[in-house]
């Protein structure tokens, strides 16, 4: 998927870093929805970044190493603001009939 929201993915920086010498190889980070993991030699790896939902940071909020690290969210925000982001979702909302529209 090479955009979000109408912003090109490169423009946005945002995925899963599995620290390996935390990985305590539990597996949970494979029931991501998005598949971003794949088990390898016995161990998480980040296969499919890409993939991600770009904000969603499940896998680690509930990894049991705490192995699993993110960009700084003020660095997303950021880019949020400066690629309008919000203004793109907002509308694709409201396209969507999930928002009302705006008078
Ligand atoms: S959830 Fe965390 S500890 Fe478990 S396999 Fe994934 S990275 Fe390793």
């Amino acid at each position: 998927m090479p955009w979000f929201a109408g912003v090109a993915h490169s423009a946005i920086d945002w995925g899963p870093t599995i620290d390996p010498k935390k990985c305590v190889s539990c597996g949970l980070c494979l029931n991501c929805a998005k598949d971003v993991f794949e088990w390898v030699d016995g161990n998480s790896v980040v296969a499919r970044r890409d993939d991600r939902v770009v904000g969603c940071m499940t896998c680690g909020n509930l990894c049991q190493g705490h192995a699993i690290s993110f960009p700084l969210l003020d660095e997303l925000r950021k880019a949020y603001r400066v690629n309008h982001v919000w203004r793109h979702v907002k509308d694709a909302m409201i396209e969507a009939g999930k928002l009302p529209a705006e008078s």
